[in-house]
């Protein structure tokens, strides 16, 4: 049997690897990368910078890994949809083997390839393993899908037993002799028109392994104190690790789980982002319009300024500020400040969700379709959620609370470092002397306006016959 791995961007590993253990227990292993120019064309590569140099890093990791084993990874230019087939019938493989994707522009990809490789005679299999469980395996009483998360959840956990990870291959075959390799090397960062941002973590199984070690010896023990305190390195920081699978979220899971029960917080959100991938699974329209079909049509405001200042990270609100300028520095930011964020540039400023879900989309390093939609759609109340629509962050009630010093607003607002604790959240409080010489703005929208605004807009519209 010779099969074609086709590694492709979720996947960036050897161990607990479903498509290549499988290759490898009966047979000849081919692995591919296509580099597809949807992502790696340097015009658009330039738009994610932030993702492809972590794709990147995990790419030459994983290059190197199925070289210590034996093999050799092909990385192909090429549109997938086109350069698999045509690969896979020149390397005369029986079978093509990948992980499945739940995005719908992923399997409308899927299928189109899955017809080629048909036409061909060769067969495409497609394997679980970016989600603990199999989209649409976890149904309620009436066998349909949960519209909230508890209940979900609760699903979940009567199925998750997560089997045994599958480890790495001990070893793989060489690539056939007489098999052509029309590989390419890994693009580098000046090719892809992109500079090495030291700010982001470093892509790479081994990376990957080492961040999870230490979050699950260090603050996995005091995770459900610390999750949401801004000011503190109490989180994983993982998600681009299991969004570009250097590690199996069942590896996550499993690591953690070991810690018995101080773990169920954070296992709690391994199974939030496994809700997204389920509902966008069942709802592949989700990535288009509003769970809560009364959004539809809200008359979100056009405004360029406000956009701007909320993007830059000058709206006047500390912690909303500090969330955008970490997004665009680091490819991170704290699941706290995203919901601040999300909320404030949706609720008080009336924009458009969408926007905020590309925004973010673009600069996040762990940015991923399902748990971004899912995110934004939530915070702007249009989402699955248990809690009605007009919940509303205040955001220095947020930062006193979650960031009561004022470290995680300093470190991204430098220009507030010189304000005491008391102030940092309300600049506007300081004395005018000091103000002036602080080059900060003041508020953009008045909150108790702008939450007056959000609830009667949102009001009137759900109020119409049709919502
Ligand atoms: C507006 C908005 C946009 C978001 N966009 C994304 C995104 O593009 N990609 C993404 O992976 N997460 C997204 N999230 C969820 C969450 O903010 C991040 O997963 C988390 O901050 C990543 O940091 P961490 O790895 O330290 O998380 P930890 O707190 O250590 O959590 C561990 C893992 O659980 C998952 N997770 C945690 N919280 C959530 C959540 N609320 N929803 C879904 N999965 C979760 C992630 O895989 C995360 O890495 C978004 C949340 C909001 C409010």
């Amino acid at each position: 049997m010779r099969s074609l791995v086709w590694f492709r961007g979720k996947d960036l590993r050897v161990a607990d690897h479903g498509p290549l253990a499988e290759a490898a227990a009966s047979g000849e292993v081919l692995p591919l990368f296509v580099l597809d120019p949807y992502f790696f064309e340097p015009a658009r590569a330039r738009e994610l910078p932030h993702r492809m140099q972590f794709l990147r890093d995990s790419l030459l990791a994983l290059e190197a890994n199925l070289a210590r084993l034996g093999s050799r990874l092909q990385v192909v230019p090429g549109r997938s949809v086109e350069v698999v087939a045509r690969l896979a019938a020149l390397w005369k493989v029986d079978q093509v083997l990948a992980h499945r994707w739940v995005e719908p522009f992923a399997q409308e990809r899927d299928r189109r390839v899955a017809a080629a490789l048909e036409r061909e005679g060769i067969a495409f299999r497609l394997f679980e393993g970016t989600t603990l469980l199999p989209p649409g395996s976890v149904r309620n009483g009436q066998d349909a899908m949960f519209r909230v998360f508890t209940p979900f959840s609760r699903s979940c956990a009567v199925k998750l037993d997560a089997g045994s990870l599958r480890p790495a291959p001990r070893a793989l075959p060489p690539w056939p002799a007489d098999v052509p390799q029309p590989g390419v090397p890994v693009p580098s960062l000046q090719e892809l028109g992109l500079d090495r941002n030291p700010l982001l973590l470093p892509g790479g199984e081994k990376a990957a392994r080492a961040r999870l070690k230490a979050f699950v010896q260090g603050p996995l023990a005091d995770y459900g104190g610390d999750r949401d305190r801004m000011d503190r390195p109490g989180t994983s920081r993982l998600g681009a690790d299991i969004k570009f699978g250097t590690l199996s979220v069942r590896t996550v899971w499993q690591a953690a789980a070991t810690a018995g029960d101080t773990a169920r917080p954070f296992l709690n959100e391994l199974l939030w982002r496994e809700f997204s991938h389920h509902l966008l699974a069942e709802w592949p329209e989700l990535l288009e319009r509003p769970f809560r079909a009364g959004f539809t049509g809200f008359p979100w405001r056009e405004d360029e300024a406000t956009w701007r200042a909320w993007t830059e990270g000058r709206t006047g609100y500390p912690v909303v500020d500090a969330a955008a300028r970490q997004l665009l520095a680091e490819g991170f930011v704290h699941n706290r400040a995203r919901m601040v964020a999300a909320s404030f540039l949706t609720k008080h400023l009336l924009l458009d969700y969408r926007r905020g879900e590309a925004h973010y989309l673009r600069w996040l390093t762990d940015g991923d379709w399902a748990p971004n939609n899912a995110g934004w759609q939530w915070s702007a109340g249009c989402g699955c959620d248990a809690q009605p629509w007009f919940r509303i962050f205040n955001p220095l009630a947020q930062g006193l609370k979650f960031d009561p010093e004022g470290a995680y607003v300093k470190r991204w607002v430098p220009e507030l470092a010189e304000l005491p604790a008391s102030q940092v959240h309300e600049p506007w409080k300081a004395p005018e002397a000091l103000r002036r010489r602080l080059d900060y703005p003041g508020p953009i929208v008045d909150h108790a306006l702008a939450r007056a605004r959000f609830l009667a807009t949102a009001k009137d519209h759900l109020a119409r016959p049709e919502a």
